[in-house]
């Protein structure tokens, strides 16, 4: 550092001294401004709950990745696909990421049921409180009307409300092809359980980019941010937040993958 009260230096020293000054200037603010992963890769996960038909919400953020080249993943509640609707199974076979796609389609259960009703005892959810061989069938079947009506594989699991039990591994170990859990329990072996950390909506359907910021900025961050969000309940409000935190996150140099894309990048040559 330099004494405040030094005798001043002469010339050549002097302009030694703006330099170095400068420099330091320099690296400071350059260091003020990096990006925040510098040096790191770091990846965002966008997790969209709640597909179940063609949808405003879903096909406005659809259009927008598309024109920013950015990748998401989107959970389907499967019985959305029994009725026979050509458009619905076109559009999700056009945004696929199989199909060169931008979207990771996942299973988000085939009804999204509270309050099951099982053998006449009522239940808290889908994969809450049911038997392991009613959360088998619900998997089995919605894996085979995606099958059907895409003529994909879902490699990605996340439960209706985030919600499961013991049963929900039991009856996942008889689906290897799914092999990554959304907000699954951390005792999981099997699937890669990617977990939550931050909150995208502030509320269910709601995003703020204040209330994103703040925890934002002041969490430490880790190397995958599984952000969820329920776009067919947003306003345009929660759109442009949306937006307005996906350009901090691309700034700040955070790299958009799906789940079966992190999971490739993580197990390399599996
Ligand atoms: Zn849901």
């Amino acid at each position: 550092m330099i004494p405040l009260k030094s005798p001043p230096p002469n010339r050549g020293a002097a302009s030694l001294l703006a330099l170095l000054l400068l420099l330091a200037c320099a690296a400071q603010s350059w260091a003020d401004t990096a990006p925040l992963n510098a040096g790191k890769r770091h990846y965002v996960i966008w997790k969209m709950d709640d597909v179940k038909g063609l949808s405003p919400g879903f096909q406005r953020l659809a259009d927008w990745l598309a024109e920013h080249k950015m990748k998401a993943s989107f959970g389907v509640i499967c019985n959305s696909l029994e009725a026979n609707k050509p458009a619905y199974a076109d559009w999700l076979k056009k945004q696929a990421i199989e199909n060169g796609g931008l979207i990771e389609f996942w299973n988000h259960g085939y009804d999204h049921q509270k309050n099951v009703v099982e053998n006449g005892k009522t239940c808290d959810a889908e994969f809450k409180g049911t038997s392991q061989a009613f959360q088998t069938k619900h998997l089995a079947d919605s894996n085979a009307l995606w099958k059907a009506k895409t003529g994909l594989v879902f490699q990605t699991f996340g439960a209706p409300y985030n919600t499961s039990d013991a049963e929900t591994e039991k009856a996942l170990e008889k689906h290897p092809e799914l092999k990554i859990w959304l907000y699954g329990p951390p005792t999981a072996t099997r699937l890669l359980v990617l977990r939550r950390s931050l909150n995208l909506e502030c509320a269910t359907g709601t995003v703020s980019y204040e209330t994103f910021m703040q925890a934002y900025q002041k969490q430490p961050q880790g190397d995958c941010l599984v952000l969820q969000g329920h776009p067919g309940k947003w306003d345009d409000a929660s759109f442009d937040a949306f937006q307005r935190i996906a350009g901090v996150l691309a700034a700040d140099k955070w790299e958009f993958v799906t789940p079966r894309e992190y999971r490739a990048l993580m197990n390399p040559g599996k």
